[in-house]
Order: structure tokens, then C-alpha cells, then sequence
């Protein structure tokens, strides 16, 4: 089928809109119509080049759709079901999987970071050339073969736009919160950076019953969000020495539990400078491959502090997909309010404008 994608065949250029050729789905594989897809900073990285992928490539791995058609030997979904996409599919029965770790599954990740499909091929084609997948989802796109182990079928009752959010950032900040650094109730936590990850760390927080939020970020309109999310302080980094300040904020000491959800270094070395003695902090934000960041050993032995890495919010996705829309929909997790601006696919170079200008919370193309 002909389906209108966005494409990426060059880095540092901007992304083109383009009839596509869609193959059916095969074996094991789903085809579903895309209605909406979040605009997230790793597909960012494609489009810059920091993240090194074959191209051409049509982005997109925050996306929420509706089933339209199953590939042999499908039997868990069918036509007419709505699913949120997983970008990290697990397999259920390796090393991590069966340690109860199925954001870590390795089963995949040589296909998904090839841009193919499972068996090792593309189903799209330009000008009888292939073109890849990311995430093996390739969502910025009316239509996406996926393979089935990507596909969270979830309840039909909430805006699949923002379904679509709980398949990267809300998973990823909130389950950082819930899963990674299990915060409780009392806690007093700080978070660098306050894009839609941040956003949803804030929220998590809240849902855990923190006492204490703290909001760091260098852009106003950022911290400002922050607030209405829930923050209870906001720091602009940008005037004021940050760590100084949660410690001032927090009698002291410092945070129970920090995020940095950016992956800069200097963030992160921050994040767990802000940390209290005993103290956790927590890593979320993707650094580029080639960073390092540096940390003082002695700080960390002698105050006992934790440093946890947080990949896809330590979830399991199919319980918590599900389970975050659950929360939503009883009115304790208002995702509503992270979509800023809603974008169609000829738009989405201004939607990453707009994100990399920080003026969004989340911007969402919809279909
Ligand atoms: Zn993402
Ligand atoms: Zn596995």
C-alpha cells in the first residue's frame, strides 16, 4: 500500500514528507494505522545525526494506533484493537525477561537498531530502494508494519494521542520514579530538566507522594510548566547555582532522590551533587555514546550515595501501559495536560523546532 510517511535521508537536513510503499505484514508481524505519534528528543538524535542509524529512515517510536490488519500466527491481537508501541519489545523467556528485567530483553535489539523487522527485513520501499524502521515502529507515518511484541494493546476509552505519550516519555519518567528510584511517600526529589520526561517525573512524583519537588531548568516558559505540573520549587540554572539551591531548599542536605532526565554529564554529575548523604540519584536522560561523565569517588563512598541508571523507567510495558492509562483515566495522572500542541505530519519540522526551543511540553502529530 501507499502510505504518506515522514523521511529522514540525510543527517542534519530537514525531514521530508514522502509517498512510501508499505509491504503487508508477515509472519508474526502487525499492521497498524498510526493516530497519533509524540515528538521525542531521540528521534531528535536521528535527525542531528548523533545517533548513527541506516537511512533512509522514517522516525518515530511514541505512537498509538488502531490494528488494522494481523500477519500469520498472530493470535493476541486483532483488527479493531488499540495498541500503544513499545520501542524496547522483550521476548519473555531470556537472561533478563525472566528476571523480571524485560526493559533490559537483548533478544531484538540487533534487528530494532538495524532498522528492520525481526526476520532481518524492511517492509518499506522509496523508489524501490529500502528504507529503514526505527524502533522497528516507523510511526511518523499513516500506516506501520510492526512486529507483534512492540504492540500493548490497551483500553479503547482514552485519546489514543495521548496513548501515545505512555510509549516513551511517561513510561520513562514515571516509571523512573515508581520502578527505578521507588520513591516514597515524603520524599523530598529534584528533577534537571523539565521537557516531557520531566514533566512525567514530576507527575510520578506526586503519585508517590513526594513532599518536596524541586524543578531545575534554564528556559522559563520550562519551570513555569513545571509548576502547574505540580513542582513546588523551580530553579532557573541559568541564574543560579542549582545544587547550592536544593540544598538550601532541602534543610541542607540535599535531595532524597534526584533525576536528570537530559543525559548532559554536567547534569548528571549535578544530579547526585544535589543528592543527600544516603541519597539516590537517578539517570534517565540518553547520553550521547561517546560522553563520560565524572563523579567523585569519595563523595560517593563516604555519603553512601546511590547512582541508578533508569532505561524505558525500569518498566515492564505490558503491565504498565495499560496501568498508567488506567491511572488516567480515574483522574490521577493528568496527561492531558502534557500535550501542548497537536501538529500534522506535513508540520513536524516546526514541532521539533518547537521542542528543541523548549516551548512544549509534548507536541503530538496526529493522524
Ligand atoms: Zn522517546
Ligand atoms: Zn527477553
Amino acid at each position: 500500500m501507499k502510505i504518506q510517511a515522514a523521511l529522514i535521508t540525510a543527517p542534519q537536513q530537514p525531514i521530508q514528507i514522502e509517498m512510501l510503499e508499505l509491504d503487508p505484514p508477515r509472519a508474526g508481524e502487525v499492521l497498524v494505522q498510526i493516530k497519533a505519534c509524540g515528538v521525542c528528543h531521540s528521534d531528535y538524535h536521528l535527525i542531528s545525526g548523533a545517533t548513527k542509524h541506516p537511512l533512509p529512515v522514517v522516525p518515530g517510536h511514541e505512537g498509538a494506533g488502531i490494528v488494522e490488519a494481523v500477519g500469520d500466527g498472530v493470535t493476541r491481537i486483532q483488527p479493531g484493537d488499540h495498541v500503544v508501541l513499545n520501542w524496547a519489545p522483550s521476548c519473555g523467556h531470556c537472561f533478563y525477561c525472566l528476571r523480571g528485567k524485560p526493559n533490559l530483553c537483548d533478544t531484538f535489539v540487533g534487528p530494532i537498531w538495524n532498522g528492520v523487522m525481526l526476520d532481518g527485513t524492511p517492509r518499506l520501499r522509496w523508489n524501490d530502494q529500502p528504507v529503514y524502521h526505527f524502533s522497528a515502529l516507523a510511526a511518523f507515518a499513516e500506516y506501520a508494519v510492526v512486529p507483534q511484541e512492540t504492540c500493548v494493546v490497551i483500553r479503547n476509552d482514552v485519546l489514543l494521542s495521548v496513548a501515545a505519550l505512555v510509549g516513551c516519555a511517561v513510561t520513562t519518567g514515571v516509571g523512573a520514579v515508581l520502578y527505578s528510584a521507588q520513591v516514597q511517600a515524603g520524599d523530598r526529589v529534584a528533577v534537571f530538566g523539565c521537557g516531557g520526561v520531566g514533566l512525567s517525573v514530576i507527575l510520578g512524583a506526586q503519585l508517590a507522594g513526594a513532599q518536596q519537588i524541586i524543578a531545575i531548568d534554564r528556559v522559563p516558559q520550562k519551570l513555569e510548566l513545571a509548576k502547574q505540573f505540580g513542582a513546588t520549587d523551580v530553579i532557573d540554572a541559568s541564574k543560579a547555582d542549582a545544587v547550592a539551591l536544593v540544598r538550601q531548599l532541602t534543610a541542607g542536605r540535599g535531595a532524597d532522590v534526584t533525576f536528570e532526565v537530559t543525559g548532559v554529564p554536567q547534569l548528571q554529575t549535578a544530579g547526585v551533587e544535589a543528592a543527600r548523604p544516603g541519597g539516590k540519584a537517578v539517570w534517565v536522560g540518553l547520553s550521547a555514546m561517546e560522553s563520560s561523565t565524572s563523579l567523585s569517588g569519595a563523595q560517593l563512598v563516604r555519603q553512601e550515595k546511590t547512582v541508578i541508571g533508569s532505561y524505558y523507567g525500569s518498566a515492564h510495558t505490558a503491565r504498565d501501559f495499560p496501568f498508567l492509562l488506567d491511572l488516567y483515566a480515574a483522574g490521577k495522572l493528568n496527561l492531558d495536560r502534557l500535550i501542548s500542541r497537536t501538529y500534522r505530519l506535513v508540520e513536524i519540522n516546526a514541532a521539533f523546532e518547537a521542542m528543541l526551543n523548549g516551548e512544549v511540553a509534548r507536541g503530538v502529530v496526529t493522524f
